[in-house]
């Protein structure tokens, strides 16, 4: 970990702050985190911690599905070997295996919990993604089936009488000594708790808001990969971050994701001077993969100067666009852009967090007691690119998994008591004022200019220093509240992407140093880990290399 960190946030004493007990914390209550906590049995207590309300995490943003088996012409295999391809030799096959075969089981379980999937009579509706052999891609209320699925969720989880929510709470660090874990440090109502719990899952989700432009809610500011980091808990894959290749790009509005689904019926790419660009790009023009129109988008606005291209509608049917994409067309309308004659501005956006916190397959991390689940996870089911509408799926299968170990070892361990003993001291603090807000705008922009889609040796070497910078000011300031606290996350976090986009000097997956272009896999199939203040690289297992040109 690059230097300038420090164990907890804040300053504490156990012996002047309120305790509290649970059996299990599951931190994060987004689709992993909940599933983790109705995994648990009812017989033991859960306290679910979320930083806003329930409904927002960007498990309620997913708009395009959950990847699953469900057609009988479909096989396993098939899905298994589409996600290895995607993942540019760098997924771990046991984990893919793992995941995929248990979709099934998956869906079957969301449809009990209530969740409404879109249908023909009892047959599930199955739609087909980027990068997917067949159609496997379930889906509800047309593009809204993170909503959908959330509800259910939410819904079964508020009824359960052993799990109680705290919305609107910040987990500020891990508590942990010498066994391991013990629980979490969490704001709420005004005032710093401490949790101790037998077991705690970290389910805290994606990073995107460490990036100016991005698909993500206003939570996902990797506070879990920082609240990892500073416990010294294993995090590898962090210079893998997935873009969107067309977020909405309108000064003022939200940058909302344009679903591929508007290439998939025949949108045009074009720049600045109407040139649709994409045929010196790649063969498969605008349905080539994400991380290939991502990259053509970023060069092309360079090549133009332009701040970004445009999706081009109005060749195409105008009543068949407005039947077929109403939310776009009323987000674009109070824009004043009509889709059916206008150019829609797009560029790419920070969407998924492919690196993360190193578990295995039940979940466990390099920390005693603690367990994780969903984006804030490397599970090595992605390797170096997602395949679309596989993280809805993870975050179910990890997130029960997680849940049911993290159980097992908390049944057989003595009720929960307190470290009276631990303790904060940080450094004397200065009265110098600091623009957080500014510090955390400028993070944002320099992410996106240096760290962004493309990276080179020289950007990111400025990048670091720049960051490192910010990072020791900050130190010598007490964080008060959630922005500063959120500010020394997103801080920590792009330390550690930084130094992990330095140091794979090859393009692979989603990862695209320009001074570098070629995946080299003779050297860089190995994961780049940081624990505590050490770096290293793990080999992957000795298998052949996919040929991953066909993605
Ligand atoms: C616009 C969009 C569209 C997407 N579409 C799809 C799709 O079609 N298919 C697909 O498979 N995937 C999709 N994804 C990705 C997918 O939604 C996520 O990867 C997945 O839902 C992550 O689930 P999670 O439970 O790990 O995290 P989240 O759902 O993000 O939940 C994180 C939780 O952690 C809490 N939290 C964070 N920090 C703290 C803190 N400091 N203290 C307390 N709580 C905290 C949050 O409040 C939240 O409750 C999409 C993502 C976006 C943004």
């Amino acid at each position: 970990m690059p230097s300038a960190s420090q164990r907890y946030l804040v300053e504490f004493d156990a012996r002047r702050l309120a305790h509290r007990f649970t059996d299990i914390l599951v931190l994060g209550g987004g689709l992993a985190g909940l599933q983790a906590a109705l995994a648990i049995p009812q017989s033991m207590n859960v306290l679910v911690v979320t930083k806003g309300p329930l409904q927002q995490s960007n498990s309620s943003y997913a708009q395009g599905g959950i990847a699953s088996v469900l057609d009988p012409e479909d096989r396993i295999e098939w899905h298994v070997r589409d996600t290895l391809i995607a993942g540019a030799n760098l997924c771990d096959p046991a984990a893919v295996q793992m995941v995929v075969s248990q979709g099934p089981d998956c869906i079957r379980r969301l449809v009990e919990l209530g969740a409404n999937f879109d249908s023909k009579g009892s047959q599930i509706t199955l739609g087909r993604e980027g990068g997917h052999s067949h159609n496997r891609i379930i889906h509800a209320l047309g593009d809204a089936t993170g909503q959908e699925i959330m509800r259910a969720v939410i819904a079964t989880t508020l009824n359960r009488p052993n799990i109680d929510v705290f919305e609107n709470a910040f987990t500020i660090d891990l508590l942990t000594d010498a066994t391991g874990c013990r629980g979490a440090l969490v704001h709420y109502r005004n005032e710093t708790q401490m949790i101790w719990a037998r077991q705690t899952i970290l389910a805290t989700g994606g990073a995107g808001q460490l990036y100016r432009e991005t698909t993500n809610p206003a939570v996902a500011t990797a506070d879990g990969h920082a609240i990892a980091i500073r416990a010294g808990v294993e995090v590898r894959d962090m210079e893998f971050m997935q873009f969107h290749p067309t977020v909405l790009y309108i000064a003022g509005s939200s940058r909302s994701l344009i679903t591929e689904a508007v290439r998939g019926e025949g949108a045009y790419l074009v720049d600045k001077d109407g040139y649709r660009f994409m045929g010196d790009y790649d063969s498969r023009l605008e349905l080539a993969p994400r991380d290939i129109v991502s990259q053509a988008i970023v060069a092309q606005m360079e090549k133009t100067h332009h701040s970004n291209v445009y999706l081009d509608l109005s060749y195409l049917n105008a009543e068949f666009i407005r039947e077929r994409f109403p939310g776009i067309l009323q987000t674009c309308a109070d824009f004043g852009i009509d889709i059916t004659r206008d150019r829609v501005p797009v560029r790419p956006g920070a969407h998924y967090m492919i690196g993360g916190v190193t578990v295995d397959l039940d979940g466990r991390t390099s920390l005693p007691s603690l367990w994780a689940a969903g984006e804030v996870t490397s599970s090595g089911l992605h390797g170096a690119n997602r395949l679309a509408s596989n993280s809805l799926l993870e975050g179910v299968v990890y997130g029960i998994r997680a849940g049911q170990a993290a159980s097992r070892v908390a049944e057989d361990l003595s009720p929960v008591r307190t470290v009276e003993t631990l303790q904060s001291r940080l450094p004397p603090t200065s009265n110098r004022p600091i623009d957080l807000v500014d510090i955390r705008n400028s993070l944002k922009s320099l992410m996106w200019r240096s760290v962004g889609v493309r990276r080179t040796a020289s950007e990111l070497e400025e990048a670091s220093k720049t960051v490192q910078r910010w990072r020791v000011s900050l130190l010598t300031h007490a964080l008060q509240d959630a922005a500063g606290w959120e500010l020394r996350n997103m801080l920590d976090v792009a330390a550690v992407m930084i130094a992990a986009a330095q140091q794979r000097t090859e393009s692979r997956g989603v990862h695209w140093r320009a001074d570098h272009p070629k995946q080299d896999d003779a050297h860089w199939r190995q994961h780049v880990c940081f624990r505590g203040h050490e770096t290293y690289l793990r080999p992957l297992p000795a298998t052949e290399p996919l040929d991953t040109s066909a993605v």
